[in-house]
């Protein structure tokens, strides 16, 4: 017999789960694109996507993935042959490096593995290590290692050294998740997309830009014309904010979610994120006080509040996560760039995904399912996950 029947919730890290008022916010007949409604709603749409990046900067928007915004920042700063210097948690920094090299950029790479976040100390040495990175790039989250880092320790660090380029961070995974502050961290230039914080499907992405990276993209001698930011960013007609039609529906439904995150408060959107991630945490940390679960982050303060990464010994992994798709309805995240998937070492990992349209019966129904699943496959685990997640929701009231 299984479980599973009943509504089923996607605990992977993006997309994430969409609320039902951004769902209904997007069953609509087609708007007009030439004048009214949608056309209004544009400037209090990019003002308050500014204001949850904490911006006074500018804000571009594009029909696009977080691929897509990743390649529409680098193409408004950096051209073949500039430089740029990625700071690598995990997956998600190599991806936007290699994708960084394919456009014929130069890219240095500080690794930092796949367990730990930025250490601010090798920032310095590293960047001056050279006198032309026009570009420092990082992750706040890597969503693959789960490892998030301290933003505003690299901004510092990078002034230490009296680094004059632009700095540049991928937040989206973070972005309405755990604290940012673009402008009070100085920071040039983010990008971040609709699925994951923002509770919005995937199909559209955001790059935010300052006065100085706009500077660097004037000096550009060649600009590709579609992800070119300023038509987007000072548009002055619908469709130069899409580069073309707009993404109609995706703008009521992230109209919708950027009214949820006002009503709640973005400081409570954070503070709920937290407490639910604390939560997660304290499970885990109980069931691995014995047997083979292990969070990927042993520092809490480098862990993401919007997905946690594990380890088991494989195929453990991939085991619980069948288990519970298939007797509780509850999809957890593969783990993502930790292995090859044609490793046996691949089925040792695993993500509990914890952003966005989230509260506390989902967080503790996901931890609920995977105690049984836990249970039901015979492996070895601490006990009193359930209770030391009950504490941490209660302490919150
Ligand atoms: C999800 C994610 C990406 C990639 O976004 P896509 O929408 O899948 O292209 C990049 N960086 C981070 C940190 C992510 O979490």
């Amino acid at each position: 017999m299984s479980l599973a029947n009943g509504r089923t919730y996607l605990a992977i890290p993006g997309p994430s789960v969409m609320p039902d008022r951004v769902l209904r916010a997007m069953h609509r007949a087609s708007p007009n694109i030439y004048a009214g409604e949608l056309v209004e709603m544009m400037p209090p749409l990019v003002a308050d996507l500014k204001a949850v990046a904490r911006t006074k900067g500018h804000c571009a928007i594009y029909i696009a993935n977080g691929h897509g915004v990743w390649e529409a920042a680098l193409a408004n700063i950096l051209g073949p042959g500039d430089r740029a210097l990625v700071l690598a948690t995990g997956r998600f920094a190599h991806g936007w490096a290699d994708m960084a090299r394919r456009m014929g950029v130069e890219v240095d790479i500080v690794e930092f593995g796949r367990s730990s976040p930025v250490d601010p100390d090798q920032v310095g040495p590293a960047v001056t290590a050279r006198d032309d990175y026009k570009a420092v790039l990082m992750v706040q989250t890597d969503t693959s290692s789960t490892a998030k880092s301290d933003v505003a320790a690299v901004r510092r660090a990078l002034d230490a050294v009296g680094y004059e380029g632009l700095f540049c961070v991928d937040c989206i995974a973070s972005l309405g998740c755990d604290p940012y502050e673009m402008d009070a961290w100085g920071v040039d230039v983010t990008v971040a997309a609709s699925q994951k914080g923002l509770m919005t499907p995937p199909g559209v992405g955001f790059v935010w830009f300052n006065d100085r990276a706009d500077a660097v993209r004037e000096a550009m001698p060649r600009l590709s014309a579609y992800w070119d930011w300023r038509p987007r960013a000072f548009a002055k007609a619908l469709y130069q904010y899409f580069g073309g039609t707009a993404a109609t529906h995706h703008v009521y439904g992230l109209r919708e979610a950027l009214d949820m995150i006002a009503e709640e408060g973005l400081e409570n959107v954070w503070a709920r994120h937290e407490t639910l991630a604390r939560a997660v945490w304290a499970a885990f940390d109980a069931w691995s006080t014995e047997g083979p679960l292990r969070m990927n982050i042993d520092d809490p303060a480098a862990r993401g509040f919007s997905v946690t990464g594990a380890r088991m010994t494989p195929p453990l992994a991939t085991d619980l996560r069948m288990w519970l798709e298939q007797n509780a309805g509850v999809t957890l995240g593969i783990g993502l760039g930790m292995a090859e998937p044609d490793d046996p070492a691949w089925h040792g990992f695993f993500r509990v995904g914890h952003m966005g349209h989230l509260n506390a019966h989902m967080v503790l129904g996901v931890l609920a399912t995977m105690e049984s699943g836990l249970r039901a496959l015979g492996i070895p685990h601490g006990p009193g996950a359930l209770d030391a997640a009950a504490v941490i929701c209660a302490g919150s009231s």
